[in-house]
């Protein structure tokens, strides 16, 4: 399956408006203490960054990043994901805010939030900037969410299709193409 870019389904500033709203949340809720938001690659790199530096100068915010990927459709329904890159920062005892790009069946989500909870942070929140509930299977609770957008599979702001797209700075809808190879074999 191919995908073209479709329709802007959030912009640019739609998506800074958004962002500067839930660093105000997450400045209130960590007023005075420290805390380390954790960035889920590659996807919330851009939200991750853009979070932080909308946050007031006197926060007291360390940044550390977590890699993931699915181990394979066999696995996918387990929800089981593989680290790929852990965390640099021992979270015991610390202030953890989870930061993704978007929260679909929950199952990322719902693993890592277990995860990092056996690793015994005073806290540990989570932060979204798109949600698609129709898709979700499993719980995952959110403290911090942007958009609540509809069931469409959607690229740009770091969200990728096959690794491009992630540089846009508008949130597009991306389209399902027909394979078109089998049209232009020659006729028998
Ligand atoms: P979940 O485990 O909640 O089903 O999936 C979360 C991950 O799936 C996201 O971090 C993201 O990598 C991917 N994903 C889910 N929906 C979309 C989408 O609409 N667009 C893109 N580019 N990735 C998505």
């Amino acid at each position: 399956m191919d995908y073209e870019l479709g329709n802007i389904l959030l912009d640019g500033r739609t998506i800074s408006r958004k962002v500067a709203e839930i660093a105000s949340e997450v400045a209130a809720c960590y007023s005075g203490k420290e805390f380390v938001a954790v960035g889920i690659l590659k996807g919330a790199i851009f939200f991750l960054a853009d979070l932080v530096r909308s946050l007031p100068s006197d926060s007291l915010v360390k940044i550390d990043f977590m890699a993931v990927s699915s181990y394979g459709a066999s696995t996918k329904s387990s929800g089981i994901v593989k680290i790929v890159k852990d965390l640099d920062t021992d979270i015991r005892g610390r202030e953890v805010l989870l930061v993704e790009d978007i929260l679909d069946t929950g199952l990322t989500l719902s693993y890592l939030q277990e995860l990092l909870k056996g690793r015994s942070p005073r806290s540990l929140r989570t932060c979204v900037l798109l949600d698609k509930p129709d898709r979700r299977r499993v719980d995952a609770h959110v403290d911090f969410r942007g958009f609540s957008i509809p069931d469409e599979f959607v690229v740009g702001y770091g969200l990728d299709y096959s690794g491009y797209w992630r540089n846009l700075p508008d949130i597009h809808v991306a389209k399902a193409i027909e394979n078109t190879v089998k049209n232009t074999q020659p006729k028998e």
